[in-house]
């Protein structure tokens, strides 16, 4: 017998004992607080003796059934030969965009990409281990499955059961015990919010990509001409003095952030135009970035990563009202995308510019707004 079948008949007994008998002590007992309380103690009191004595025969014909059934048996044996990786069955992968047209634009397959090449929140190797996951399930229930050993109705009489009776439990007891497909079988649940400039979120669209999508996007990006070259050939370019002339000109600090080994961080060398693109591991197309700024770049294209970095910054800038931005670059935006990149600021260039949060706008040749951040170090 299923618990929830249990209790549902528990609960219309007490109700049946409830009414039945508080009808019946208004008419012999006339204190309205001792009829409510009997009414209800009672039904309370056998109904719970039932319930644990029904339990208590459900478990011990279990244990029993667990004893003598030589499948039951195996299948824990199974059970403990086979290790899965943890993997978690659903993360969630919110993104926030701040232009109506991007946010239309934006697909779920998109979001799972760009999160695999950052590889953010490791997402790979949780792809990867449910892909692992999934190998060991298939022995698995092949093994499971060739399963047919049976326990002897003799036996089974001995015990006191009808053949049908002990099957049945048999088949419950075993159900649950198999390992589900859980263990491989995750999602992603992607959600995109269109986020006005107070960073209310106006519209929102969500999808589950499954196990089997996420396989494929990532098999995508794994076979894409990006990965293989990247992991391939940059590395046999670069020599160790190539590596020097490239930190020294950049007066060892990350281009992007402007942050040095004395504040902690790793320096790398990336290509400005990535091999996959065409660039070459020349000193032109080299560029000094610490590891973090490194990993957010990836294979995106270096301007709009600058960008998408001040972007961010100014995002936090506002959001934190703090009085100074640590921006340690020139950074050239055309008119159209500063106004966009300024809609997050409280308010217009012109008024930043006398505000002076912005201290150095000024228009460059080809109408190129260039900003340049004062608190350089
Ligand atoms: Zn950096």
């Amino acid at each position: 017998m299923k618990k929830s079948y249990l209790i549902f008949i528990c609960i219309i007994l007490w109700y049946i004992g409830f009414y039945a008998l508080s009808s019946l002590f208004k008419s012999i007992i006339s204190n309205n607080t001792l009829i409510v309380f009997l009414s209800f103690f009672i039904p309370t009191f056998i109904v719970t003796i039932i319930y644990y004595s029904i339990k208590k025969i459900v478990t011990s014909r279990n244990d029993k059934v667990k004893e003598y059934s030589v499948k039951y048996k195996k299948i824990q044996e199974i059970n403990e030969m086979y290790n899965f990786l943890d993997v978690k069955n659903k993360i969630k992968l919110e993104e926030n965009e701040f232009s109506i047209k991007s946010f239309n634009d934006i697909l779920a397959k998109q979001v799972v990409l760009y999160r695999i090449e950052n590889n953010e929140d490791n997402i790979r190797e949780w792809i990867e281990n449910a892909m692992v996951n999934e190998d060991t399930y298939k022995k698995y229930k092949e093994v499971i499955e060739s399963i047919n050993d049976k326990t002897d109705i003799s036996l089974i009489n001995k015990i006191g059961f009808s053949e049908t009776k002990f099957n049945n439990i048999e088949k419950q007891l075993i159900d649950s015990s198999i390992i589900s497909d859980k263990v491989y079988n995750i999602a992603a649940h992607v959600i995109v919010n269109y986020v006005n400039k107070n960073y209310d979120i106006i519209y929102k669209k969500d999808r589950y990509v499954e196990y089997n999508e996420l396989v494929s996007i990532y098999e995508e990006w794994k076979n894409s001409k990006k990965y293989k070259v990247t992991t391939e050939k940059e590395r046999k370019l670069m020599n160790y003095s190539l590596r020097e002339e490239v930190l020294k000109r950049d007066g060892y600090k990350c281009v992007v952030c402007g942050k040095t080994e004395q504040d902690g961080v790793r320096l790398e060398i990336d290509h400005i135009i990535p091999v996959s693109k065409g660039g070459q591991s020349t000193i032109s197309n080299l560029q000094t970035l610490c590891s973090s700024c490194n990993a957010k770049k990836n294979t995106q294209d270096n301007d709009s990563f600058k960008k998408r970095f001040i972007k961010d910054k100014l995002i936090q800038f506002r959001r934190n009202r703090s009085k100074e931005l640590d921006i340690p670059a020139y950074y050239i935006f055309t008119n159209n995308e500063l106004d966009k990149i300024l809609e997050l600021m409280p308010k217009n260039v012109e008024e930043l510019k006398k505000s002076g949060i912005l201290p150095n706008i000024k228009i460059a040749k080809h109408g190129e707004l260039i900003i340049k951040v004062i608190n350089e170090k």
